[in-house]
């Protein structure tokens, strides 16, 4: 049967027998195939098979909520047949919980086995089985790496672009090369999927003819109006505004579920146990508790793990009487529900207008992620998660000045606000010269295109020709930032490649430090007892050490304050990238096992680290008080959490934390020596601009010198 129409498509999931595996389908399958045939993009089954089978590349434009992401790919496979033709249908989303929680919501939908037919691939969890898969939802990313290795996506028939309207640096890198690529694979499908979108910018960027328009399909999600209140006055403490928000809806509205967004993890899992506790308050008040009904107030953010993820999709709590006010389900998220992820459900938006954002300011070479004021777009996106099931409310915590003045249209591309070293790297690896002329559907600024040279041509990434490097092509190969990648493949010429293996391993995982807020004196006691001399990255290193000597004792994680989830998975990317290592033959050494040796082990570790992290070194300035970066000159100061004591004349960094402090995070000790001999051509001092640093520095190089004069003499 060759089942091209929606017709058959129809027939085919009423006729009791999955399509694509043959079995009878189960009465889960049932249950979960009337919600789906309630979905907008449903009813344009005939539609979008109309346009699909019509074009190589077509745009797709439909409110969130009305089934994209879970039900086009679907369509696609019933009409490309991948698992007949060995092939796999893509559809790539920009957020990892997307990839996961639409993968598992699908593979249900379809009746057949979470990582068989279909699967997830994210950065450090593959969930695909080789010639089985034939749909994978995947992050932006892994679809860009895979195309490194195998630039026209061979195994792909079909590729669909999700939320291309959050234009994420990978997603907008992917629209370019899928534009050449379909010149070159006339057998390969393209579908841009967006909530909403400026579509005839992206009609005209995929057209290969001059003037002419790829087929746009919108279809207009069966929305209810959404009331939008503002406050009168702009909220200095936005979190305690939206608790009180959501306690006021819970004793004065009629029932709906809320949602709450918020910035990020710690401020998220605050605000729900501060909610909770509030109601627990006024129904343990005999007057109230007969008008108060349940709430559970449930957290969402990225590092989620995949169980509490879940749990969002669960019905409202029940009255705790028979006739008792009813329940109330409350979900404090992050931007993942503005459009990645839709909630059945929910009535009332809370909306203080923000979330955090990456910025890039390639003048001192500085990203960081910092809370900002969201554009109208999102807060329009945002509103309208309250009008899915029936008329809802939204309350912005800001005035309406604010939204009609203040904000932005629309957020721009992350291209333009993002440190693009690893882009580069990548552009480089899939053989684009020219990185100024590329097809951009928005081009990135020079400087920021020259700040990533600059920092891949001191890595010995790229050479004077800006063209890519044994040492480059290796680096490539690593999923992580490119210093990272440089310092695992030159740790083993320190004996310690072991050990540093498990740093970058920590520091590519989520943070494994927990600080409750009732119990940070304690959580930093602990800390403290686990802290080694010279900084945060051997503390970390120690931290991990102890964890697996102890991973018999399944309390140890906890009575030290560290995360054990978090130590689990740093774990399992230690294992894979152990493996990235070991197919490209770098060593995995540990020379220095005897505790004889230890001060050494600790000067080689932290020398390895500089050979990815020379750039981001810093000085301390006696008049400032004050570190100040090499070459930028930034002020800073140690993060609160560094355990490094007794304010080091130089010290290297990971992570730059701009606040209305600037702090460096996760920092150790180095000497200027190292810097010299570890990175000669950055640290060429004779280059540099006349000052307290290039005076350090040359001290430092007389030293370093002077030595081996000395070692020779004695
Ligand atoms: P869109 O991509 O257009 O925003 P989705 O395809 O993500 O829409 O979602 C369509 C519907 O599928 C949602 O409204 C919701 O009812 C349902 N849904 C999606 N994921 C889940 C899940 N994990 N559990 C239950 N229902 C889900
Ligand atoms: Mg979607």
């Amino acid at each position: 049967m060759n089942v091209t129409d929606a017709q058959d498509v129809r027939l085919s999931l009423d006729g009791g027998i999955n399509y694509f595996n043959g079995r009878p389908y189960s009465e889960r399958f049932k249950k979960i195939l009337a919600k789906r045939k309630e979905l907008a993009v449903y009813d344009r089954m005939a539609a979008f098979f109309e346009m699909y089978d019509r074009t190589q590349v077509c745009l797709y434009v439909g409110e969130t909520g009305s089934g994209k992401t879970t039900q086009i790919p679907q369509f696609v496979c019933y009409s490309d047949q991948p698992h007949l033709k060995g092939m796999i249908v893509a559809c790539t989303q920009p957020r990892r919980i997307a990839a996961t929680s639409v993968a598992k919501r699908v593979a249900e939908e379809m009746d057949v086995t979470l990582g068989k037919e279909v699967g997830y691939s994210i950065r450090f969890e593959d969930m695909t089985t080789p010639d089985c898969t034939f749909l994978k939802y995947m992050t932006d990313g892994m679809l860009l790496r895979e195309a490194m290795a195998d630039p026209t996506l061979s195994r792909y028939s079909t590729i669909i672009l999700d939320e291309v309207h959050e234009r994420t640096l990978a997603t907008d890198i992917l629209m370019a090369l899928l534009k050449q690529l379909i010149k070159k694979r006339a057998d390969l499908r393209l579908i841009i999927m967006s909530a909403t979108l400026d579509a005839r910018k992206f009609q005209t960027y995929f057209s290969l003819e001059e003037g002419a328009l790829v087929p746009l399909l919108k279809v207009p999600g069966r929305t209810h109006p959404v009331e939008v209140f503002y406050t009168e006055e702009a909220q200095e403490h936005y979190v305690e505004a939206a608790i009180r928000a959501v306690l006021t809806i819970h004793r004065f509205e009629i029932p709906g579920d809320i949602l709450v967004f918020l910035t990020g993890e710690e401020e998220i899992e605050d605000a729900c146990k501060k909610i909770q506790q509030e109601i627990e308050f006024l129904i343990s008040h005999k007057e109230m508790a007969s008008s108060i009904g349940p709430l559970i107030c449930l957290p969402l953010y990225s590092s989620l793990p995949p169980q509490q993820q879940q749990r969002i999709f669960d019905a409202p709590p029940a009255p705790r009487t028979h006739g008792g006010p009813p329940g109330r389900k409350v979900i404090v998220a992050t931007n993942i529900a503005e459009t990645s992820l839709t909630i059945d459900g929910i009535v009332y938006v809370v909306d203080p207008g923000f979330s955090k954002q990456k910025v890039y300011n390639p003048r001192i070479r500085v990203e960081s992620l910092i809370v900002t004021p969201i554009s109208q777009a999102s807060a329009r996106q945002r509103a309208g998660r309250a009008g899915r099931t029936r008329p809802g409310k939204c309350f912005r915590l800001y005035p309406e000045q604010v939204f009609t003045k203040e904000l932005e249209s629309q957020t721009p591309p992350e291209i333009l606000r993002s440190n693009l070293g690893s882009t580069v790297l990548e552009l480089a690896k899939l053989g684009i010269k020219d990185l100024v002329t590329f097809d951009y559907i928005d081009s990135p600024a020079p400087e920021t295109l020259m700040r990533a040279l600059e920092l891949l041509y001191h890595l010995g990434a790229l050479d004077t020709k800006f063209t890519l490097t044994p040492l480059g092509t290796v680096m490539a190969q690593f999923p992580l930032d490119p210093q990272y990648a440089k310092l695992l493949i030159e740790s083993p010429k320190f004996g310690c490649s072991r050990e540093v293996l498990t740093i970058v391993a920590l520091l590519s995982a989520p943070n494994v430090w927990m600080r409750p807020i009732h119990k940070q004196r304690e959580a930093d006691q602990a800390k403290w007892l686990l802290s080694i001399p010279g900084g945060d990255h051997l503390t970390l290193l120690n931290a991990y050490n102890q964890y697996r000597l102890n991973i018999r004792d399944p309390q140890w994680a906890w009575k030290n304050y560290l995360s054990k989830r978090n130590l689990a998975q740093a774990d399992n990317i230690r294992a894979q990238l152990q493996r990235i290592m070991e197919r490209n033959d770098i060593p995995i050494l540990s020379n220095f096992p005897d505790p004889k040796t230890e001060a050494q082990l600790h000067e080689n570790i932290r020398k390895a680290l500089l050979t990815g992290f020379f750039m981001q070194v810093a000085h301390w300035d006696i008049e400032k008080r004050a570190y100040l970066t090499v070459k930028d000159g930034q002020a800073v100061q140690l993060h609160p959490s560094s355990d490094l004591e007794g304010k080091p004349d130089w010290v290297m960094f990971n992570e730059f934390v701009l606040t209305t402090t600037p702090y460096i995070r996760t920092v150790s000790a180095v000497e200027p020596g190292w810097l010299l001999t570890e990175a000669p051509r950055f640290y060429d001092v004779s280059s540099w601009p006349e000052g307290t640093m290039r005076d350090a520095l040359q001290r430092a190089s007389k030293r370093v010198n002077r030595k081996p004069k000395r070692s020779a003499a004695t």
